[in-house]
């Protein structure tokens, strides 16, 4: 369980207080089924009480590992991830359908699905093991990032190969 208590921040008005967690991706329920994060995810950050609200903004670092959509190997990459959430209490006096804020009850915040929705949503499209990973040879289905395999791979650019054919037959 990631919960802040934000007593402290409202004795300190306006005065960042830090706050560490660690946690796992089973811990908080980060699962995917293109990729995982393994062992230790630490989330270190601060929270601000604005008066009407709160500030919670930090860094979660993690690994995450998958398999590359270029070469299919095994691959694991660090990674990190911003935040920077609005809180309110509720029964604060203050309006409360606001999209851009999370409410919590008592004096405690807890920020598991929070950490969990940005380790999701802030994710590539691909899972790439290297921006510059080479990928399979399409003749032969070598790992072109362990050395060349001698094919030849000069692809034709399908318009150019139609007006080949149109010259050809003229
Ligand atoms: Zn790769
Ligand atoms: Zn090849």
């Amino acid at each position: 369980m990631m919960k802040i208590n934000v007593t402290e921040a409202n004795e300190k008005l306006g005065i960042a207080v830090p706050f560490e967690f660690v946690t796992t991706a089973g811990e908080i329920s980060a699962v995917h089924e293109d990729y995982s994060f393994d062992g230790d995810i630490t989330v270190r950050g601060e929270c601000v009480a604005t008066g009407r609200g709160y500030r919670i903004s930090g860094r979660i670092s993690c690994t995450k590992s998958f398999v590359c959509d270029r070469c299919l190997e095994q691959s694991a990459v660090q990674q990190v991830h911003d935040f920077d959430e609005a809180y309110q209490k509720r029964g604060s006096g203050y309006n409360e359908d606001n999209q851009d804020v999370n409410y919590f009850d008592g004096d405690q915040v807890d920020i598991s699905q929070m950490i969990r929705d940005v380790l999701l949503s802030d994710q590539p499209l691909n899972n790439i093991c290297n921006a510059d990973c080479r990928g399979l040879c399409p003749k032969c289905g070598a790992n072109l990032n362990h050395g060349d395999c001698g094919c030849d791979r000069t692809v034709i650019d399908p318009r150019l190969a139609a007006l080949q054919q149109l010259l050809i037959k003229k």
